[in-house]
């Protein structure tokens, strides 16, 4: 099976997280997960887990430089070039599908999928209180869904526009939502399959 190189989208709580450990199994992919790797940096205090604490806690983006600085570097590595991988938490900004976009063509890959997970503002909001992470305080998730619709919705439109997009009804079960996700990836990237 070719490598396959997707994105995951929809606003927090959707359960991005969840999905992308099942797909990743699936289709055998790496999980770059951009919150996964900052929390590491500031679980490991790092000069960039330094700077990134604040921001995170607070709700806010970190800025795209280092976002894509991140991405450049992990997209290079051997395992994901062979394997493929799931973005996830990423893009986030124009500038970042923007920077995507030149990475991938630098490293001469391409994007295969765009994956949206749909669910409402309310049940997003429940699922975010109920998991309880250190920046899902009230102020921190309202922030972060306000930047989702103005920043990263947006991105919507750019994964439609390049015949990528794959937007899938997030409420049901996990094993529903998986299912609605896996048959919607085939017919986007089935020649791929
Ligand atoms: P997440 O785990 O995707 O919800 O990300 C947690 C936090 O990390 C976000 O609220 C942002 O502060 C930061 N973050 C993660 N990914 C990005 C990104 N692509 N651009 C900017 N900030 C990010």
């Amino acid at each position: 099976m070719a490598p396959l190189r997707m994105v995951i989208l929809g606003r927090q709580g959707a359960g991005k997280g969840t999905q992308s450990q099942r797909l990743v199994a699936e289709f055998g992919c790496v999980h770059l997960s951009t919150g996964d790797a900052l929390r590491a940096a500031v679980a490991a205090g790092t000069q960039l887990g330094r700077q990134a604490q604040s921001i995170m806690d607070s709700g806010g983006l970190v800025g795209d430089d280092v976002m894509n600085g991140i991405v450049r570097e992990r997209l290079a590595d051997e395992d994901v070039s062979s394997k493929g991988v799931l973005l996830d938490g990423y893009p986030r900004t124009a500038e970042q599908a923007d920077a995507l976009e030149r990475i991938l063509e630098g490293l001469e890959q391409r994007l295969d999928a765009a994956i949206n997970i749909e669910v409402p503002v309310e049940a997003a909001t429940e699922r975010m209180l109920e998991r309880g992470r250190s920046d899902d305080t009230v102020d921190a998730i309202s922030r972060r869904l306000q930047l989702y619709e103005k920043q990263t919705a947006p991105l919507l439109d750019w994964f439609e526009a390049r015949g990528l997009l794959v937007t899938v009804d997030g409420v049901g079960t996990l094993d529903e939502v998986f299912d609605r996700v896996v048959a919607g990836i085939e017919s986007t990237a089935g020649g791929r399959l």
